[in-house]
Parts: structure tokens; C-alpha cells; sequence
């Protein structure tokens, strides 16, 4: 649905509140006592059968009886006579519903909520909600919410999962100096979801940035649609990321796979920055609100003290931002504005001597040359200075260099009450100020991981393979008339091999003298594997030899791997033995996927062999993946230095790699009906030029 038919519900020049109450314990008091506090300007029209004023308001029995158009209906009425409610509001031709009413979804009513929404649906109509505190909108004045009061003003719009912490981040944003011009309860997301308010809100005029305080998506894909199209930062704070069921997982992706990995692999392809915790929801919410995104890697700062200044420089790297020397004419330049054992090299230290000339000059200087990308301003109060001073010095060099909007500025100030009343007075002249130098540290890192990540939205996405497509549903439909929902190392090799991926060529013996035949075939040495679907992971049953150089080893090898299949599961159904061509020595890497409920297929990368679970040096991506991302994976592991080369090793065949990731990535998304999860491990990576071997295949099919 159109976001236009959502400005009726953010944005109404009229609003009803079904359930108004003359009880000052009633919600339905609350809410119409709140919108008129907020001093909303459009017409409120409280609705209750029995009052005929509320609050100094004409009170109407019905929406019916109202003589103007509504736009918004607050609902407050409990759950049972929400749907004749909702009814009410087509007929008046309302045009979104604000549904604060819990006791729907939350609870298990989740047909209730279903029928709710439909009926909405007949009028036209859109749901924020049910189970709310409401909306509430500075530009707007309007509170339409049970919380308090309307937040401290901002930029940025902030839209919460969670009812209790939206009331508690309202009050937080006066402590915390941060404020919002927004806040949105987004309760239930029965209908209006977070992808629905991304949209809308990135169309908003008085908004500059969304922040959202998610505890679960429902379509993630739809999510990622939205913040890849948001002009406008899109920042968010994914609660709940600790638990998965992982445990329970078949393959090795799956127990890999968290929530934090899957939401953080979507949030970064879709552009979205990732708060770390509700302080730097604040924090990053402050700075994206107010500042323009960081265009390149060069970062400057400035301190008048040398802590400060290594803290920082700290943080710089932690946060992927590394600092760099200025280069000499900056640094002759800055010479001038400090004492000669000053440093003008990176950062820039001014000594504790620097009051409102040096601060103001040197800020100047930095923030108008070219080189610098982004700028962070430290001061720590010292007794010769005065912090309102400074403050006011940066001030004025920001705005006389011209380039303020076009790159970002932070600022931090360590120390009392002063510079306390300094940095409030910053921000309410738009700059970020933190109370920590890594604080300011993060925030630009933000802004610089914004940028780079749009960068990487806005290029070309090349399509890739030559899949055959029904080869590999042929194997997946062997398994499945078998009654199985796990493809043996055979089958599944079938289907990687129908995406192009270079499985190592297998056969299946049913005897001794097949597997001699066989051996003969692919030729010596040659592995042996157990193949059974109820053996998934052979190793541990004693399933695979390898290196078995001739007919004798191969006779010992094929009775050896019966009797230990046997010995591990009794009753276990047994295929034959796998005779596989043996590939040569390489390094290992894991390729798997696994369907997240969430984001659907979802790709995997890492360092393999068997302490990939204990490593986990592993990196994921929402598929598909073009090859540009793919070499991206492979780059962004702790163990790439080994893929690319160490110790006179020559590197690896990255290239190849990544062509083959991105099948893999493709194939996942082409049978993503069919399969739950899957796995390549190892994929044996060879030489430059020599590509790589996949060495074991596993795949889970969806239960159906
Ligand atoms: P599992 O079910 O235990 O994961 P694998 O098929 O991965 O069984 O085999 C275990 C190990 O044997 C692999 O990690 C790899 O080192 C080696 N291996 C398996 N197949 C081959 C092959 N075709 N060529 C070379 N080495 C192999
Ligand atoms: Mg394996």
C-alpha cells in the first residue's frame, strides 16, 4: 500500500479517541488529556456513549455523530469491541487507526488481530498497533499516547518494538540531552510494519534519520527493501540476539548461524547502522540525526590533551577508522596554532594551553582542507579555559569553513558541570557532543560505515550461472519419495554440481567389486564414505578413508566402513559406500546456508575443517550474493591473511572462490522452497589459476 494513505495516521488534522473517559485512571483520559496538553492544533473529538464532555471537549457518542472527517481514530476500548469499532471507522471513512488496546496477538488472539486487520483493510485503512502507548510528534504537537509528555525535540524519528521502553526512552531523552522529533510504538505490527514506517518516514520532512528499537522482523526481506531505498540513515538496535534454538541445528552453518548473524548481515547489506546497546542507540541517533555522512577514511582530531587524544585514536581503530598522519602542508599550518611542543601530526594536539584562538583556528583550518574527511573535537577541561568559550570557538570555525553539512563533525568534552552546560549548548547548535572521546569516536565511525555501506548498495548487481535447475530438484525429489528430508553426500553433490559448483567426482558401490570397478574408474588413491541418511556426519561413525591407493586398501576399507557404520547405528539404512575421487591438498573453507525464518536464504563463509564450530571464523550474507560481495566475505574473515597468502604461501583462488559462492548463494535462492539448510565442508581452495575441489556435500530438505 501507497505510504500516502499512512498520513492520515501520522500525520491527522483531525483525530477521535474511541474509549475517551472522564475516569483519570482510564487510558481513554489519559490519551485526550494528552493530545490537548501537547497542544495539538487539529480537531479532537473524544468518543463515549455515555459522557457528554471530556477533559472541556464536546464528547460524541458515536464516530457517527461526528460533523467533521476524522483522520485518526485512537482506540482504547477493550479488545472484545475493537472489531465493531474498527467497523465504525470505515464507515466514518477514518482514515488510519491508532490501536493502543492490547490482547490480541501478544496473548495468542491472534485471529482476533487477523480479522481486525482485515476489516481495516475493506475501508482502506491502516493499523498502527494493536498493544501501543500511541504516537507522538513534536512538529505535530500531538501526543496521541499514554506516555507522558512529548519528547525533547529532534531531528530523528524513533520507532520502538517494545511499549514500556518508548515511555522510558521519552523521559531518557531529556537526561540524555538527545532528542527526537518522533516517537512511534509500533506494539504488534499487525499491519503498519517497521518497512512501512522506513518508507514513509524517509518522505518526512521533519525527519532526518530513523532509529528503530527492533525485537523481531517479520518479512526481512521487505525490510531490506525499505533501508536499501531510505535516502535518509536508517539506524537500528536489534534486541533478543542471543538465543536461536541453534543447538538444534544439523548442519554446521545452522548451528553457526545466529540471530545476531543474520540480522547483522541484512542490516549491513541493507544499510542499516547497527546500535550496539541503548546508550549508543542515543549516541549514533544524535550524530546521524545532525551530521552528513563521512565520505572518506580520512579522520582528524583534535585535543588540547594528550589522554583524550590516544583514547581516541584507540577507538579510531577499533571502530574502523584508523587514523593517519596529516599530511605536511597541514601539518605546517597547524604548527602555527599551537605551542612548539604541541603535535601537529595526528591527532593534533594542542596542548593544555589552546583556549577559544587555537580551538577556533585550527578547527577552521582542519575542517575547510581537503584532506580531512570527518572531524572529532576533544577538550579536556583544564582551569586556565573556559568550556563555553571553547565550545563557541569550534562553533563559529565550523560554520565560517563552509563545510559544515557537507562532512561530519563530533565533539567531546571531558569534565564538570561546565562542560556539561557547554556540550548541552553544542548540541542545541546541531553538533554532537559525548561526554567520552571514544563516544564521539563511535558516532562518526557511524557516519563513515553509513557511507561506505551505501556505496556497496548503490553498485551494480551482476545475475550469474548456468544452473539446472532440474537436475537438482530431480535429486532432491529422489529424497524425498524415499521419505527423507536429508539428501546423502551423493545426491546432494548432484545438485551443487547442477549450480556449477566442482564437486569431487563420486559413485555409489553396493559391493565389494563395484567399489573395485569403480576405484578403477576414477583411478587411485581414491576416498571411501559411508552413505547413509542416517549417518549425517560420517566422520564421527568411522565413514570415511582416505588416501586408499590400491584394490587391497580398497577391499580392507569398504568391509572396514560397513562394520563401523553398523557398530555406531544399529538399524541405520545403508546405501552403499561412497567411491570418490580424491582431491589433492588444499585449504580448507566451509560454504553453507541456512533458510532463516526471517530473511529466507542466507549464505555462509568461512575457514572449515573441523574446528569451524570452535573458530568460528565465519561471515554472512542474505542471498544472493553477487561475486563482488563474495570476495568482500572472503576478505572480511579473521583468517583471509591465510587465503591470501602467508609465510611464502602463494595465495589462494579467491576469484574462483567467489564465483563459486555466489552459485552457491544463487542456488539457495532458487531452491529455497526445498532447502532448510545446507553445507560444503571442506571446499578444498587451491593455487591462483587452480581453483578448488568441494570435497562433502550436506543438505537438509524443509519438513513437508
Ligand atoms: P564428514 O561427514 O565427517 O564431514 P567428510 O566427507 O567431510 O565427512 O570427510 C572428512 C574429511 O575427509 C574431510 O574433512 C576431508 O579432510 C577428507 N576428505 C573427504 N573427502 C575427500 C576427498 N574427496 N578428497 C580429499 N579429502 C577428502
Ligand atoms: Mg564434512
Amino acid at each position: 500500500m501507497e505510504s500516502k494513505v499512512l498520513d492520515g495516521l501520522m500525520r491527522p488534522k483531525s483525530i477521535a479517541i474511541i474509549g475517551a473517559s472522564t475516569d483519570p485512571t482510564k487510558i481513554g483520559y489519559t490519551v485526550v488529556n494528552n493530545i490537548i496538553k501537547g497542544g495539538y492544533e487539529g480537531s479532537i473529538y473524544p468518543v463515549n456513549p455515555k459522557a457528554d464532555e471530556i477533559l472541556g471537549l464536546k464528547s460524541y457518542k458515536s464516530l457517527q455523530e461526528i460533523p467533521g472527517e476524522v483522520d485518526a481514530a485512537v482506540i482504547t476500548v477493550p479488545s472484545k469491541f475493537v472489531l465493531e469499532v474498527v467497523d465504525e471507522a470505515g464507515k466514518k471513512g477514518v482514515k488510519g487507526l491508532i490501536i493502543i488496546t492490547s490482547g490480541f496477538g501478544e496473548v495468542g488472539n491472534k485471529e482476533l488481530e487477523a480479522t481486525v486487520v482485515a476489516k481495516a483493510h475493506e475501508y482502506g485503512m491502516r493499523i498502527l498497533g494493536p498493544n501501543i502507548v500511541g504516537t507522538l510528534s513534536n512538529s505535530e504537537k500531538l501526543n496521541a499516547s499514554f506516555a507522558p509528555l512529548l519528547p525533547l525535540p529532534g531531528k530523528g524519528a524513533l520507532v520502538s518494538q517494545s511499549g514500556a521502553l518508548l515511555i522510558a526512552m521519552d523521559m531518557a531523552t531529556f537526561t540524555r540531552r538527545v532528542g527526537f522529533e518522533k516517537l512511534i510504538s509500533i506494539g504488534n505490527m499487525s499491519d503498519v510494519d517497521f518497512a512501512d514506517l522506513v518508507e514513509w518516514l524517509d518522505k518526512d520532512e521533519t525527519t532526518s534519520c530513523i532509529t528503530l528499537y527492533i525485537e523481531g522482523i517479520k518479512d526481512g526481506r521487505k525490510f531490506m527493501n525499505a533501508a536499501k531505498k531510505a535516502t535518509k540513515p536508517v539506524i537500528a538496535l536489534k534486541a533478543g540476539v542471543s538465543a536461536h534454538g541453534a543447538a538444534a541445528a544439523a548442519s554446521h552453518t545452522g548451528s553457526l548461524a545466529g540471530a545476531a548473524k543474520v540480522y547483522g548481515a541484512a542490516f549491513q547489506q541493507a544499510g542499516v547502522v547497527q546500535a550496539t546497546d541503548l546508550g549508543n542507540l542515543f549516541d549514533l541517533s544524535l550524530a546521524l540525526s545532525l551530521q552528513p555522512p563521512m565520505k572518506g577514511d580520512n579522520l582528524v582530531i583534535i585535543t588540547n590533551g594528550g589522554g583524550v587524544g590516544v583514547l581516541a585514536t584507540d577507538a579510531a581503530e577499533r571502530f574502523d577508522l584508523p587514523l593517519k598522519f596529516a599530511p605536511k602542508d597541514v601539518q605546517e599550518e597547524l604548527k602555527k596554532h599551537m605551542p612548539v611542543f604541541g603535535s601537529a601530526k595526528n591527532p593534533v594536539d594542542l596542548t593544555g594551553m589552546a583556549g577559544y584562538d587555537w580551538y577556533h583556528d585550527s578547527t577552521k583550518f582542519v575542517f575547510s582542507h581537503d584532506w580531512a574527511d570527518g572531524l572529532v573535537v576533544l577538550y579536556c577541561e583544564t582551569a586556565m579555559t573556559e568550556p563555553m568559550e571553547i565550545a563557541q570557538g569550534i562553533k563559529k570555525a565550523l560554520d565560517e569553513s563552509g563545510m559544515l553539512g557537507k562532512k561530519p563533525v563530533t565533539v567531546s568534552f571531558v569534565g564538570g558541570d561546565k562542560s556539561e552546560k557547554a556540550m548541552q549548548w553544542l548540541v542545541e547548535n546541531e553538533i554532537p557532543a559525548y561526554g567520552a572521546p571514544d563516544l564521539a569516536v563511535h558516532a562518526i565511525s557511524a557516519l563513515r560505515e553509513y557511507d561506505r555501506m551505501k556505496e556497496i548498495i548503490s553498485e551494480p548487481e551482476e545475475t550469474i550461472t548456468t544452473a539446472n535447475k532440474e537436475i537438482a530438484l530431480k535429486a532432491i525429489k529422489a529424497a524425498r519419495d524415499d521419505g527423507r528430508d536429508s539428501l546423502t553426500e551423493i545426491e546432494a553433490k548432484q545438485v551443487f554440481s547442477a549450480y556449477g559448483l566442482p564437486v569431487t567426482t563420486t559413485y555409489l558401490a553396493k559391493s565389494e567389486e563395484d567399489a573395485i570397478k569403480l576405484a578403477k574408474e576414477i583411478g587411485f588413491p581414491i576416498v571411501m564414505k559411508i552413505v547413509s541418511p542416517d549417518i549425517l556426519h560420517k566422520s564421527d561413525a568411522g565413514g570415511v578413508k582416505v588416501n586408499i591407493k590400491d584394490e587391497a586398501g580398497c577391499r580392507d576399507a569398504y568391509k572396514t566402513i560397513l562394520t563401523n557404520a553398523k557398530a555406531y547405528k544399529a538399524d541405520a539404512n545403508i546405501h552403499g559406500v561412497a567411491i570418490q575421487e580424491m582431491a589433492p591438498w588444499g585449504t580448507e573453507v566451509i560454504l553453507g546456508s541456512v533458510n532463516d525464518s526471517t530473511f529466507g536464504p542466507t549464505m555462509m563463509f568461512g575457514l572449515g575443517g573441523i574446528f569451524v564450530e570452535v573458530l568460528k571464523d565465519v561471515t554472512f550474507r542474505v542471498a544472493p550474493v553477487s561475486k563482488k560481495s563474495a570476495l568482500r566475505m572472503i576478505s572480511e574473515i579473521r583468517g583471509a591473511p591465510i587465503l591470501a597468502g602467508v609465510r611464502g604461501e602463494a595465495p589462494r583462488d579467491r576469484v574462483k572462490l567467489s564465483e563459486t559462492i555466489s552459485s552457491y548463494a544463487q542456488m539457495i535462492v532458487d531452491l529455497s522452497e526445498e532447502i532448510s539448510e545446507s553445507d560444503a565442508n571442506p571446499v578444498l581452495v587451491y593455487e591462483e589459476g587452480k581453483g578448488l575441489k568441494v570435497a562433502d556435500a550436506r543438505i537438509i530438505l524443509k519438513k513437508k
